[in-house]
């Protein structure tokens, strides 16, 4: 269904605050497609601020496609690690091989072959297309639903198909022909540095034209469901030293969360837990079990324990048990690792296992 959306004086007021408060943001300046890619990619679950360094860091080092599309896995994974969401880093590099391949390394132009890419979804798809090449294509992203949820007082949760599609309807129908880039990009930051969760509307160009505003009830907009429940998991950790000092890694399969990285040795039980620490019940076999996996036979002192901590991924928890235990040396099969815990930082270990050796090479654990 047709929506008409912002009208043509909301647009302009829209445009001309963004023209005077957009940030300076790195990926605002050489809009390539390429670069608008990795920035989406990137901010999808991130903050701008934690993005800004990875950006800066992956652009010198892979500073267009091809270079991106010839990388070491190692070597992307290790610039990635710590942003989280890892499948997203080896969709990119899928992708940008992809694009190689089919396209003669130029990033392809209809939005259908760009939608069929690896990674890629409706809103990635017109980002890059809108942004990088003012193709005529609104996003809808969190952001900008909340603000037109809000100015059109759109009842419902906008993760719910029918939401979404009014909500999208809405911003295709204010979009100005030929400027979906700068009108997309003017609402995302609206929400993100204005209409955010607590609004600031003595400060927002859409003011006059807002029915939560003028009805006071920016609150109740956008609806928010039940959050799903987010299970919690115990996990054994290992921090191994392995004949002079370096510590064992191993490296996961390339598919699932974490794919690809190298990682602490770990063991995951399947019990969900409650609120409650994990009991020894639990732990014991889940130890027993992870030193039985290992390539080298633990020496002669039994496993510490080390402080437990919780991680929180978007659909689980983990808690982690990390226990040092030193190994005898042995010859390791290929997708094992001795390294030195002081150049782990080639490897792209997780942002959880970064704190683990973090802590313990500083002595606190
Ligand atoms: S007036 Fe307030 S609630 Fe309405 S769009 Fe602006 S910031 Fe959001």
């Amino acid at each position: 269904v047709a929506e008409q959306g912002l009208d043509r004086n909301g647009v302009e007021a829209l445009l001309q605050w963004f023209q005077r408060n957009a940030r300076d943001l790195p990926w605002r300046h050489d809009r390539s497609p390429y670069r608008v890619w990795v920035s989406e990619i990137m901010l999808q679950q991130t903050q701008v601020d934690t993005v800004i360094p990875y950006f800066q860091r992956f652009m010198q080092e892979f500073p267009d496609l091809d270079r991106l599309a010839e990388a070491h896995e190692d070597r992307l994974m290790a610039l990635w690690a710590g942003l989280g969401y890892y499948s997203r880093a080896r969709n990119l590099q899928k992708a940008a091989r992809q694009i190689v391949a089919e396209y003669g390394g130029r990033f392809p132009e209809d939005p259908a072959l760009v939608r069929g890419l690896p990674g890629f979804g409706d809103y990635t798809t017109a980002a890059v297309l809108s942004l990088s090449r003012g193709q005529d294509l609104a996003v809808l992203d969190g952001n900008v639903a909340r603000v037109l949820a809000r100015v059109f007082t759109v009842e419902g949760d906008p993760r719910t198909g029918p939401v979404r599609r009014r909500l999208q309807a809405l911003a295709d129908g204010g979009m100005p022909a030929g400027r979906a880039g700068e009108y997309n990009e003017a609402l995302m930051e609206l929400g993100a540095t204005v209409c955010r969760p607590r609004p600031l509307c003595e400060s927002c160009p859409l003011a006059g034209s807002c029915q939560a505003r003028a009805s006071g009830r920016q609150q109740e907009f956008p609806a928010r469901g039940p959050r799903p429940a987010r299970p919690c998991f115990a996990s054994v950790v290992l921090v191994a030293p392995i004949g002079g000092g370096r510590i064992l890694l191993h490296r996961r399969p390339g598919k699932g969360l974490l794919g690809g990285l190298w990682e602490l040795p770990a063991q995951r039980g399947q019990q969900e837990l409650d609120a409650n620490r994990a009991p020894d019940s639990i732990v014991r076999p889940l130890l027993c079990e992870l030193l039985d996996t290992l390539p080298a036979r633990a020496g002669k002192g039994a496993a510490r324990a080390l402080p437990v901590f919780r991680h929180h991924y978007s659909h689980f928890s983990v808690e982690l048990h990390p226990h040092e235990q030193e190994l005898l040396p042995h010859t390791l099969p290929a997708e094992w690792r001795a390294v030195d815990p002081a150049t782990r930082d080639g490897l792209g270990v997780s942002a959880s296992d970064r704190r683990i050796l973090d802590s313990w090479a500083g002595g606190d654990l």
